[in-house]
């Protein structure tokens, strides 16, 4: 090994380890942004090493290709809002994806036009291993950038983000993937057959669209992370076609991260990957059969809930995708601080799927600047609930559903929620009747200890403040 050699391996080895720890920065939201650091440094040692490779016979396309990359990354990093941050990852897995699967279809065209050289200038035949990390690559590398731009343009309001269903969906959909797979076995033992390998490169496009379309937007973030893992195992098989250590080191940790993520988020939802993937969830057909809710909701004045906040001594916030959408944060940590003043002791309980994506609760809040220590997992919370004076759900349903504890008919019966209804007092803000995600009713809104305080929770948080401010 000659000096430029080790350097490219020191570098690729640099990277991992970056990597390694960047994942475990992410962890925890006070290391987070650390290990977010450590990860960028670790991309840009594995871009030097790259750079650095003998194969390189000219820089101008790889100089036009980052100056486009950066420019749009800068882009995407300065004017992309927060509350557009699943659109812009759908945006960057599809990049991710294609450029996995661009490298995977350059590859086999060099190997079947005979470009392929070994060191002394003999053409190298395309053998089954070969073909095997090259198929799997082109294949998920294909079916992700067209799931993820189908996911973009849900979460965009492009597509329509109702599931979109139809009679035996799902038999297609297994056929067209076993059709692909199918080619794919072919390829290995006869790797030179080019319109196989085509019509397989054509049908995994497909696919990646008919696997995202039947699932609802707001499912979008659990196919995402499972789209995300595609990609990570696509750019993986891109190491071993490229013999690069670093894509199959970085690969295999976003593809296993991802799935690992992936069900997380369904634990949370107490739904198997298969239902959120092919069951179609918010639409018609599984949220009919709900009974409608007896008794009536009790609204409240604001005036009376700025005097139960003003001498209560605990209180805890519950937020949910509402305060996202109202974009409500500042407004609530103002609130918490004008309570805090008064002695009140303020804590915030997040649920781990409330909002639309993971950790969005977390981002929201950490943007307000609420300190870590406030918030609340639910494990953590659901205790304290039986002596909290007040809870203030800010435009959360789903995630405080009673029904999920005590209605074993209900769809989302099993799912952990945040116990509010034994607090001693809940106050719910949100617009109107409007229901949550999973469309059900919520029996909370009816309980005696629950008022309803109507109204866009920004502007309901803002009043408040002055409210307490003068009780
Ligand atoms: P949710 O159940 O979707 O309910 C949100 C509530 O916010 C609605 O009932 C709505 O009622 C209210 N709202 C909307 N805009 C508002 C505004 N401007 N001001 C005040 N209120 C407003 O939300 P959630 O309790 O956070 O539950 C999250 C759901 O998403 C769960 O079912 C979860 O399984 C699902 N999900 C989450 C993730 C994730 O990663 N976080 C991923 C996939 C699915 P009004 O219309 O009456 O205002």
């Amino acid at each position: 090994m000659n000096l430029q050699t080790y350097f490219i391996e020191f570098s690729y080895l640099l990277a991992s380890v970056l990597f390694i720890l960047g994942l475990k920065g992410l962890s925890h939201p006070e290391t987070a942004k650390r290990g977010m650091h450590l990860a960028e440094f670790g991309m840009m040692m594995a871009i030097i090493g790259t750079l650095m490779h003998f194969e390189i016979v000219s820089y101008t396309w790889i100089i036009i290709g980052l100056l486009v990359g950066s420019t749009l990354g800068l882009a995407m990093g300065v004017w992309v809002p927060m509350t557009a941050m699943p659109q812009r990852t759908a945006l960057s897995h599809a990049f991710g994806a294609f450029a996995a699967a661009l490298v995977g279809i350059a590859e086999y065209y060099s190997y079947t036009h005979g470009f392929k050289l070994d060191e002394l200038g003999h053409v190298v035949e395309l053998g089954r291993l070969n073909m095997s990390a090259m198929g799997f690559e082109i294949m998920l590398g294909s079916l992700t950038t067209t799931g993820s731009l189908i996911a973009f343009g849900k979460l965009q309001g492009i597509v329509p983000g109702k599931p979109l269903v139809y009679r035996g969906q799902n038999i297609f959909n297994m056929t067209l993937l076993a059709t692909t797979i199918g080619l794919f076995i072919y390829l290995i033992f006869v790797p030179t057959a080019v319109i196989p390998f085509y019509i397989m490169l054509t049908l995994a496009f497909v696919f990646g669209i008919l696997l995202v379309l039947p699932i609802g937007s707001a499912d979008m973030p659990v196919v995402m992370s499972l789209l995300n893992s595609y990609a990570g195992l696509a750019s993986a098989a891109t190491g071993f076609v490229l013999k690069n250590n670093v894509l199959i080191i970085a690969g295999t940790l976003d593809g296993f991260s991802g799935f690992i993520l992936s069900i997380l988020m369904c634990r949370a939802m107490n739904r198997s990957l298969t239902n959120v993937l092919f069951g179609a969830f918010g639409s018609a057909a599984t949220v009919a059969g709900v009974e409608g809710q007896q008794g009536e909701m009790r609204e409240v004045s604001l005036d009376d809930i700025a005097v139960q906040l003003a001498y209560a001594s605990k209180v805890v916030f519950v937020p949910g995708y509402g305060l996202a959408t109202a974009q409500a944060q500042h407004a609530c940590r103002e609130l918490a601080s004008v309570l805090e003043q008064r002695g009140v002791t303020v804590k915030y309980g997040i649920h781990p799927v409330a909002g639309r994506m993971p950790g969005h609760m977390n981002v929201l809040l950490a943007e307000a600047n609420v300190p870590y220590s406030q918030l609340y997992e639910l494990e953590q919370i659901n205790p304290e609930f039986p002596t909290t004076d007040v809870v203030v759900v800010i435009g959360a349903n789903d995630v405080v559903n009673p029904d999920a504890r005590d209605n074993p008919n209900s769809p989302i019966a099993g799912m952990p929620i945040l116990e509010v209804d034994h607090a001693r007092s809940v106050v719910v803000l949100k617009r109107g009747q409007g229901k949550g995600f999973s469309g059900l009713e919520n029996p909370l809104f009816f309980k005696p200890v629950t008022g309803m305080l109507y109204g866009d929770a920004k502007d309901t948080l803002t009043k408040l403040v002055g409210a307490v401010q003068h009780a």
